[in-house]
Order: structure tokens, then C-alpha cells, then sequence
């Protein structure tokens, strides 16, 4: 138990920040935790459940705090950084957890003042619940946190969150906020989309009637409902803001689809062959990689995903 900073904030306080309250709590990696959420509900809520002080504006929550930490929707970090910023303990270290990272970059760097650190992070890990009540300690455990600190961060202060993460149960790695975006573009972002399109066809076809797609719900079919039943809010944003990166890998995925469309057409066995091959590789990579487990259901619980 290494306390890393005295007083942390969590600004937002649904999936990711609740987790983090009973991380930090579990690992006593800090003194004191506070928080706020936008509706009075939420913040009832968290009461109930101890997650931290809660407060009720963000301007009081992070008053004297060492560490800010920005857990809203990426489209909500504008407004809630202009609210924080001028109440921040002068050195105090403004972070964030969302997907996206040029984004959050451009719309929270201009309202970090003068003294302050900001170093931008985002935990690969989730689930498709929301709201405080849907946290638990285990959440970042194994799992990778990206750091990408801007050119002015200040490398001690990047090196303590670094730590703060680790005591969460995280890895961390460190990458600039635009190969951060092609990254997750290609590893969450992208496949997010795809799923949301599958099901939204499946819901499309008359033919099939709701019943029998939830009767019949495939292994494959029913991992993608689980992604599509992600945050509306959350991926709404994720798209608005990581525009570029998603086009161009939707535009490869694009070409992908209709080089096995014409396989499929020709009945080109081989083609098929090795296109799973390959893609199988990738799974046993993953799995080799502690990422995911090989047993069934994708190894996972009922409750989370990577
Ligand atoms: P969540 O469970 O929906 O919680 C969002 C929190 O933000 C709630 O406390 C909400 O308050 C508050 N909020 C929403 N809109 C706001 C606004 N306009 N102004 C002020 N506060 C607002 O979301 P989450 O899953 O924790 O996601 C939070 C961040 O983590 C997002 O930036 C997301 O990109 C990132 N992230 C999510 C995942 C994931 O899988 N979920 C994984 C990694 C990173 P109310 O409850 O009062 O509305």
C-alpha cells in the first residue's frame, strides 16, 4: 500500500471513474478520493455506495486535489475542463479516460493553466455497462493503459501516474495521441462499428423475426450484441471525434469485405482458407498475450469485456 497522491478527483462518476474509486481504494494508492457527477442521481448513488466524498459541483470536487482525473463522455470534456480549471490546486496533474485522444487533447489542453500538468490516458478496459453501480475493483487489472502525454508533460509527473496506474492493476505504454487514435481505431473503435452494423441488419431483416434472432442467437451473432450494447453516448462521441482514423480503416475493411465477397462468389475455397488461417494467428496471439482467455464463450464472464 504506497500512497501516490494525497487527494484524487474523479470527475464523471460512471463505469470507468467507479472502478477506479475501488482500485485506487484496494491498492490505498491515495488518502483521500472525491468526486462529482452531472445529475444529482448519479451522485446519490455513489454516496450510497461509499465510492468516495462526493461534492456537489465539480469546482469543489477537485478543490486541493493532486490528481483531476476527467471520466465523462468525450464530447462533455470541453465544458467540464472549463468548469475545473480555474478552481485547480496550482500544480495539480489533469487527467482524463477518454477513447479518444487527439480530441480530448484539443478540447482540454487550451483550459489546464499555467503550472498545472496535463498528461491524457485512456485504460483499455470496459465493459457495456454504465453508470456508478457497474464499477469493480478488478476492472483495469492485466489490462493495458495508454498514456500520452503531451509535449510539455512533465516526466516525474508522467512517471507518478505511471504508478498510479500500475497499483490499479493496469500495464502501461506510452504513445502520442494520433497513433494512439489509428491504433484504437483499428483494435475497438472499427470493430464497435462493425458489430453495431450487424445487428442493426439483423434487427433490418423482416424475414427474421426478433424472437428467432434472440432464440437463435449464435456464439457469433450474440458477441456482437454484446458490443452493440454499448454506451449510445459514449461511442456516439467516439466516432465524432476519431473521424479520421475510423474512415480509414473502415475504407481497408471496406476492400477486405468484398475481396471475400468475390471468394465467396467464386467459390474460391482457398482464399477462405487462408483469410481464416490468418485471423486465427492473430487469436492465439492475443491469448499468448494474457489478453483474453481460450475458454469458451470467448473466456468471458457474463459481465465483462476486454
Ligand atoms: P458512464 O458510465 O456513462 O459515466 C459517465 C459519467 O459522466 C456519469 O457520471 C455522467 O453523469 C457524467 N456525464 C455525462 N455527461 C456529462 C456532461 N455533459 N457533463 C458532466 N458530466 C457528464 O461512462 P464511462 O463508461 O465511465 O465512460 C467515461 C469515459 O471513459 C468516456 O470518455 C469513455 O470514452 C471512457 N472509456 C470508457 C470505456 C468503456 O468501455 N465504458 C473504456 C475506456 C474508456 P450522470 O450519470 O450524472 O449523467
Amino acid at each position: 500500500m504506497t500512497v501516490i497522491y494525497e487527494r484524487v478527483a474523479l470527475i464523471g462518476l460512471g463505469l470507468i471513474a467507479s472502478s477506479m474509486a475501488l482500485a485506487i481504494k484496494r491498492g490505498g494508492l491515495a488518502k483521500t478520493i472525491t468526486g462529482y457527477a452531472r445529475s444529482a442521481e448519479t451522485r446519490e448513488i455513489a454516496r450510497e455506495l461509499d465510492l468516495c466524498e462526493v461534492y456537489d459541483t465539480a469546482a469543489e470536487a477537485v478543490r486541493d486535489a493532486d490528481l483531476v482525473v476527467l471520466c465523462v463522455p468525450i464530447g462533455a470534456m470541453d465544458a467540464v475542463m472549463a468548469e475545473v480549471g480555474p478552481a485547480l490546486k496550482p500544480d495539480a496533474v489533469v487527467s482524463d479516460v477518454g477513447s479518444v485522444k487527439q480530441a480530448v487533447v484539443e478540447a482540454v489542453a487550451p483550459h489546464v493553466p499555467e503550472g498545472a500538468h496535463f498528461i491524457p490516458a485512456h485504460p483499455l478496459a470496459g465493459t457495456e455497462h454504465s453508470g456508478p453501480r457497474s464499477g469493480f475493483a478488478e476492472l483495469f487489472d492485466n489490462r493495458w493503459c495508454i498514456l500520452a502525454p503531451v509535449p510539455d508533460s512533465n516526466r516525474g509527473e508522467v512517471d507518478r501516474l505511471a504508478r498510479l496506474w500500475r497499483g490499479m492493476g493496469s500495464n502501461v505504454d506510452e504513445m502520442d495521441a494520433a497513433h494512439h487514435d489509428l491504433v484504437l481505431s483499428v483494435t475497438s473503435h472499427t470493430p464497435h462499428l462493425i458489430a453495431y452494423t450487424m445487428v442493426g441488419v439483423a434487427d433490418d431483416l423482416s424475414r427474421v423475426t426478433d424472437s428467432e434472432v434472440i432464440k437463435y442467437s449464435a456464439a457469433g451473432f450474440r458477441d456482437f450484441t454484446r458490443i452493440a450494447a454499448s454506451d449510445p453516448t459514449m461511442w456516439r462521441d467516439v466516432f465524432l471525434t476519431n473521424k479520421d482514423a475510423t474512415l480509414e480503416i473502415l475504407g481497408r475493411f471496406t476492400e477486405e469485405l468484398f475481396a471475400l465477397q468475390r471468394a465467396i462468389r467464386k467459390g474460391d475455397g482457398e482464399h477462405l482458407h487462408a483469410y481464416f488461417t490468418r485471423t486465427r494467428a492473430i487469436r492465439r496471439g492475443i491469448i499468448e498475450a494474457g489478453q483474453d482467455t481460450d475458454a469458451p464463450n470467448f473466456g468471458r464472464g457474463p459481465a465483462t469485456k476486454g
